[in-house]
Parts: C-alpha cells; sequence; structure tokens
C-alpha cells in the first residue's frame, strides 16, 4: 500500500515557488516560538521570525534543506505545508558577501540612528541586520 503520510512543502515569495518537495518533518520559528511539522499535523496558520526553515526531505535521509524565511506565514492544512514570504532563499542560493555587506550597513545605520535618536530608522535597521545574520547563519549549513 502507498504511504501518504508525508508533508508537501512549498515556499512562496514574490519571485515565485522557490522551494517544492516531499517532507518527512519541517521545523520553522513562529514569532511565539518553535514549530515541528510532522504529518497529520493540526491546520494552523502561524506567523513566522526571521530565522531558517529546517525540512527533512523523503527523498534523502540524512540530508536537511535550510532556508533563510525573512518573516511571513506558514499554514499546514492536510499535509499541506506552504510558506508565503517577502523573500527566502536556500542555503546553496545565499550570497555570503553581499549578507556580510548588508549586515555592515545595518550596523553602520545602527549607530547613525542611535546618535539622532531615530526610533524608526532603529528599528528598520535592527530589521536589516537580523534578516543579514539569518542568511549568514543559514548560509554555514551547506
Ligand atoms: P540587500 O541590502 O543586500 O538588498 P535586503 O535584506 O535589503 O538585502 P531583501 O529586500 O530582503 O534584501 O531581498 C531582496 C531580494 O534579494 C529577494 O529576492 C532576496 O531573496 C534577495 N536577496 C537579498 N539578499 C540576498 C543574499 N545575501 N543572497 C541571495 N539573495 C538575496
Amino acid at each position: 500500500m502507498e504511504n501518504k503520510e508525508v508533508l508537501n512543502v512549498n515556499v512562496v515569495t514574490p519571485n515565485g515557488l522557490i522551494y517544492d518537495h516531499h517532507a518527512t518533518i519541517v521545523v520553522a520559528k513562529t514569532v511565539s516560538g518553535e514549530l515541528g511539522v510532522l504529518p497529520k499535523h493540526a491546520p494552523i496558520i502561524a506567523p513566522l521570525a526571521i530565522d531558517e526553515v529546517r525540512i527533512r526531505r523523503t527523498d534523502a535521509d540524512t540530508h536537511v534543506d535550510w532556508i533563510a524565511v525573512n518573516g511571513g506565514i506558514l499554514e499546514v492544512r492536510d499535509n499541506q505545508v506552504t510558506i508565503i514570504a517577502d523573500s527566502a532563499e536556500r542555503e546553496r542560493d545565499i550570497d555570503v558577501s553581499r549578507a556580510e555587506r548588508a549586515r555592515q550597513r545595518a550596523e553602520q545605520r545602527i549607530q547613525e540612528a542611535k546618535a539622532q535618536q531615530d526610533s524608526d530608522q532603529l528599528r528598520r535597521a535592527e530589521v536589516a541586520l537580523h534578516r543579514a545574520m539569518n542568511r549568514i547563519k543559514v548560509s554555514k549549513h551547506t
């Protein structure tokens, strides 16, 4: 008998469908904590943190895919896991030197915002720093 208890995982960004695989488990960081999704998981919609998503594919016993997700939403329903985010990159697609430059720019902007006591600019720069640090972290999983 065919085993249907696997997850189908899609990651969608404005650039299109960047990930489409069958998996045995997905682990993501929601804004309220880590969420592990196995087959038969109850339906859920959760906002995601800027963090990594790990996916164990059915066709790769030991290999885990890592995706740097820039926030977004995760939905689980009927063994279908859909992540929709403004941007998301697989570990192998991350340009590390670009992320490093983004990190340096963000750190510079944080210093400027603190000097000018500009809380909006500070918040934006901190988010940009978080995005860059997340990409750097995920790129190390290759
Ligand atoms: P940068 O300042 O380098 O543009 P950013 O955080 O402002 O970084 P985003 O606005 O989050 O970039 O993303 C814009 C597009 O560029 C998205 O398609 C995203 O996937 C891609 N992208 C951003 N940084 C990287 C990176 N380091 N490696 C690969 N793709 C990236």
